[in-house]
């Protein structure tokens, strides 16, 4: 028997350990949630990061297919450095797609890679935290700003709540109290926007997914986990992360009693989880000290790293920063001014995974980085894809781009203070109405961020495309 609709709460970067463990008795709401249903990891993808993961967990796909490898992505094979990645690099249909071709409606709010809004979908929509300015959209009716469908949403949602917040600008900063109060602000407005639409609007599937899960873990971390390289015990802030987990309890709470839960079904996911982050590994500082890499001019302190300024001539790879580091290799025939033989390429990546593998921390000790070649990991690699993705310290630590620094390693971060990295396993619970679709309940470990789409298809007694990789969790 299907049931008649499905609400996905999506927690970015919620962590399970936290909400299952830790926390279990003072977020009643999940908790009764997970009681009545399954709950557990849930694998994210390969990398862990925001962008792809939310488009693979919508449209089953891994982020070869999907031709997505983080935030940022090289367009071409040119020296023109990674742009970012908006809704119009997905091209497979993620779930509320499907819905739409079969004329069902849907609430989708906050979804990363829903702007700008190209295809309009079956229902309501609100763009998600990559969205430039959504009060743009208030004075203009150029459909490549609107950051609600129906545009006129967009009056709604000032009324309802005034200025509305997709993402915490300037989140890597020192001013905790301020960055607290931004948190909040954002979070209660979206649940604010989400509790009215699934209240007045016809709906089969809602999906929202709050950021401010996210951006509490990266600013205050180290306040709460006592094995993070700056926590002091006592702080002021060591309640800053479960204060607002209790907050967003009761937010998720409001909105269950509000969905109508005797026949709707619940999902409360995230992407991945979150883990302390011990210090960043300098990638391209790395690439020069073992001779991959060489500059036309030499820092002389740490910088920002300049494509502009790589010796290509001496260059046979590069790295990228980020919660995990991309390895480019510079191959003849393929970058304008490539020098690896391309029947080389080979043996240079598995040198390079071999010195990874190998790179202890800065006190000798090994920390269990992995490095993945797409081809090895994904069904396809559309677009271009880094020739090497690397995992550094089973992700305690960091992929830092800049150059110049006086150690291969650094505890400070280039981007701006950040406590936390992406943990590979984020959180699922999923719980059904009486009588609705079964499932096995208590804990089971193991499901996938893939999983996600077919479970809802499933449930909605709709058909699961065949090239989904995941399978249903009912
Ligand atoms: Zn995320």
């Amino acid at each position: 028997m299907s049931i008649e609709r499905v609400a996905v709460i999506g927690l970015d970067c919620a962590e399970p350990s936290l909400v299952f463990d830790q926390w279990a008795e003072l977020l009643p709401n999940l908790t009764a949630l997970r009681k009545r249903g399954a709950f557990g990891n849930l694998t994210s993808c390969m990398p862990p990061i925001t962008v792809p993961a939310w488009s693979c967990m919508a449209a089953s796909k891994d982020p070869g297919t999907l031709g997505i490898y983080g935030f940022r992505n090289r367009r071409d094979h040119s020296y023109d450095g990674l742009s970012i990645a908006m809704s119009m690099q997905v091209k497979e249909p993620r779930i509320w797609d499907l819905l739409t071709a079969a004329g069902e409606p849907s609430i989708i709010v906050g979804v990363p890679g829903t702007f700008p809004i190209l295809k309009p979908i079956q229902g309501q929509m609100v763009t998600c935290f990559l969205t430039p300015n959504p009060a743009d959209a208030l004075g203009s009716e150029d459909p490549i700003k609107q950051y609600t469908h129906p545009p006129a949403l967009k009056h709604t949602i000032k009324d309802l709540v005034g200025e509305y917040i997709v993402d915490v600008k300037g989140f890597r900063t020192d001013d905790k109290p301020w960055l607290l109060e931004q948190i909040y602000q954002m979070t209660d407005r979206r649940f604010k926007v989400v509790q009215h639409l699934a209240t007045t609007q016809p709906w089969k599937l809602l999906w929202m997914v709050e950021m401010g899960t996210d951006r509490i873990h990266h600013g205050f971390w180290q306040y709460l986990d006592k094995k993070h390289h700056r926590y002091e015990p006592g702080n002021p802030m060591e309640n800053a992360i479960r204060d607002y987990y209790i907050h967003l309890d009761r937010l998720i709470g409001d909105l269950i009693a509000a969905c109508d839960p005797a026949r709707t079904a619940f999902l409360v996911v995230s992407d991945h989880g979150a883990k302390r982050m011990d210090g960043g590994i300098c990638f391209n500082d790395w690439l020069i000290r073992e001779g991959y890499m060489a500059l036309k001019q030499p820092p002389t302190g740490p910088s920002k790293f300049d494509i502009k300024n790589v010796d290509w001539s001496r260059t046979r790879a590069w790295g990228e920063g980020g919660y995990y580091g991309r390895c480019f290799l510079n191959i003849r025939g393929r970058e304008p001014q490539g020098i690896v033989p391309p029947e080389q390429a080979e043996a240079l990546a598995d040198e390079l995974i071999q010195k990874l593998e190998a790179l202890p921390d800065h006190e000798g000790r090994m920390i269990g980085t992995k490095v993945y070649k797409p081809a090895d990991i994904y069904r396809k690699v559309n677009g271009v894809a880094p020739d090497l993705i690397v995992i550094f310290g089973d992700l305690h630590w960091r992929s830092v781009g800049t150059v110049g620094n006086e150690s291969i390693y650094t505890f400070s971060n280039d981007t701006g203070p950040d406590d936390a990295n992406h943990a590979q396993e984020g959180m699922y619970i999923l719980a059904t109405p009486q009588g609705g679709p079964a499932v096995a309940p208590g804990r089971k470990d193991g499901p996938t961020l893939y999983d996600i789409a077919p479970t809802i298809l499933k449930m909605l007694n709709r058909p699961i495309p065949g090239d989904m990789i995941g399978r249903p969790l009912v």
